[in-house]
């Protein structure tokens, strides 16, 4: 990640900051340099208290993130308390936070999801961790990826077959899908047959594999 340095930083007051920090902006253009972020600290520079962060990340994508709210359709509340993100899309609900001590964000996807679920119920449902999503620094990374993930997703409801297979992802991606509809087609063979055997048990005995007679 590339950082904003002033080159003429007095000692005790040696801050980087992230793109867009509204304290970067007042660095004289002479002064101002983009450095990698370990190449800063290198040099003894510390992050600066109000871009550091999710928190940071929030307040220096304000302009971005309302662009996504509105193109995306997407909702976006951050939780002062937990330094959490929480972002609610049609089909979905997300949730990424900073884990420290890697300085990465981490994905999290919420395991259902029903449009209508209360905010408060929505927040303290189950999360997996989205495990195809590599930990990164970039909060923009992760809302793309949602976006993708999201649309994609809408698509296999409508039909998997829809998706599109150029890349090695978008193939990968594809075979899950597939997997997937699969999967959820035994499901419903298994629920169908549940229902019917309720209404006439003798449907029980009544096999859907032939059975060899020779035994
Ligand atoms: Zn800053």
């Amino acid at each position: 990640m590339l950082v904003v340095i002033s080159s003429e930083a007095p000692k005790k007051r040696k801050i980087y900051h992230k793109m867009g920090c509204i304290y970067a902006e007042r660095i004289k253009f002479q002064n101002r340099l983009e450095i990698k972020v370990e190449q800063a600290e290198k040099e003894g520079y510390c992050e600066c208290k109000y871009c550091a962060g999710l928190r940071g990340d929030v307040r220096t994508h304000k302009a971005q993130i309302l662009s996504w709210t509105q193109k995306k359709e997407m909702e976006f509340k951050f939780d002062d308390h937990t330094e959490t993100l929480y972002i609610k899309t049609k089909i979905g609900f997300w949730k990424i936070y900073l884990k420290d001590d890697i300085d990465k964000y981490l994905l999290y996807h919420r395991n259902k999801f029903e449009a209508n679920t209360d905010y408060q119920e929505l927040i303290r449902g189950e999360f997996h961790r989205q495990k195809d999503v590599k930990q990164t620094d970039s909060l923009v990374k992760l809302v793309e990826y949602i976006d993708a993930h999201d649309k994609a997703k809408v698509v296999i409801q409508d039909d998997y077959h829809n998706l599109p297979r150029r890349t090695k992802k978008q193939k990968k991606y594809y075979k899950q899908a597939e997997r997937k509809v699969k999967r959820e087609a035994v499901k419903r063979m298994d629920t169908l047959f549940a229902m019917l055997e309720r209404q006439n048990p003798s449907l029980k005995n009544v096999s859907i594999y032939e059975r060899s007679s020779v035994c």
